[in-house]
């Protein structure tokens, strides 16, 4: 890494709109819920403000409509300890939904319009050369354009600026793309989906690892939920267990520890150290309900960690 600490992370923004009902409608019924809540998401987002809490010094390429709930979301964000310079206002674009109906079993339905995420062009990545070019650490997740995610990943390897892919929700990848990559962080469907090996156990997630690795990926860091991780470097892997929490809500738990992650990597953690930090976040994240709203600040960790 360059020493300058600097992360950008480059991703999704996202207003999660959650009706919890008795049960869901039938096509053609109308159902009266009894809670109704608008919570900030999107993976990049999350792992924005993941980062921005736990103390990274990061700005974040992202998209909004010119909406009222886009101005609300960019100003959150700002709170965060985001530089929020580079998220683009989409002219007559709506910011990114997902509308979630949640039953009494706590089962959920989801349908989500991409909106300004769309538009999250290579010509804003190109504009964001420089400050790609000059940082430490890109992050970035895929629900962007894969376009775009390969025009910032190509101009933070010409930079030396390492690239660090959650490669999330879970698709195949070009190996073009994972050539660029640095440092992989897939959950195990994620991983499954782009090695065809199914992850049920420690020698899975080490063969898995190993096929990651022969696409030209250094560092290959499997989350197994309440398991930990498979982290593997240069062929070399481990697991690594997390902290023992009462679950209540696993929303969001990966992107915590992905962005907790590149804080204690740009604070030249080492590897073991790094990983238990992130997973210190992400098990707090998970004693939480919702996605941002859970997720912690450095105080927190510390205190966790002490
Ligand atoms: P994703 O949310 O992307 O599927 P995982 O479920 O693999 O990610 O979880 C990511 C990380 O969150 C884990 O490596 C661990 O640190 C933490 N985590 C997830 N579930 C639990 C749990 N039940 N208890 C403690 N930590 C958890």
């Amino acid at each position: 890494m360059k020493n300058t600490g600097n992360l950008v992370v480059l991703g999704s923004i996202n207003a999660d709109h959650i009706l919890n009902l008795d049960a869901f409608p039938t096509p053609g019924e109308t159902v009266t819920g009894h809670h109704y809540q608008v919570a900030f998401g999107g993976k990049g987002a999350n792992q924005a403000v993941a980062a921005g809490r736990s103390g990274a010094k990061i700005a974040f390429i992202a998209c909004t409509g010119d909406d009222d709930i886009g101005e609300r979301i960019r100003k959150q964000l700002a709170c965060d300890n985001i530089d929020v310079a580079p998220v683009r206002a989409v002219k007559d674009e709506s910011t990114g939904v997902a509308l979630i109906f949640v039953n009494a079993e706590g089962e959920n339905v989801i349908g989500i319009h991409a909106g300004a995420n769309a538009a999250l062009l290579p010509a804003q990545v190109a504009d964001e050369q420089a400050r790609i070019a000059s940082a430490d650490a890109l992050l970035m997740q895929l629900e962007s354009p894969l376009e775009s995610v390969m025009a910032a990943a190509k101009i933070a390897h010409q930079n030396k600026t390492t690239v660090v892919l959650n490669p999330a929700p879970a698709r195949a990848l070009p190996d073009e793309l994972l050539a660029l990559v640095d440092i992989i962080t897939p959950n195990e469907t994620e991983a499954e989906k782009l090695t065809g090996i199914r992850v049920t156990n420690d020698d899975d997630a080490a063969k898995a690892a190993q096929a990651l690795h022969a696409k030209g990926i250094d560092s290959v860091i499997i989350t197994l939920g309440s398991r930990g991780v498979w982290a593997s470097q240069q062929g070399k892997g481990q697991r690594v267990a997390g902290f023992r929490v009462k679950a209540v809500d696993t929303i969001a738990a990966g992107d915590t520890f992905n962005g907790a992650l590149m804080t204690a990597l740009l604070e030249d953690k080492p590897l073991p150290e790094a990983l238990r930090f992130a997973h210190a976040a992400a098990a707090i994240a998970v004693t939480r309900k919702g996605a941002q709203p859970s997720v912690p600040w450095r105080e927190e960790i510390d205190e966790f960690l002490r």
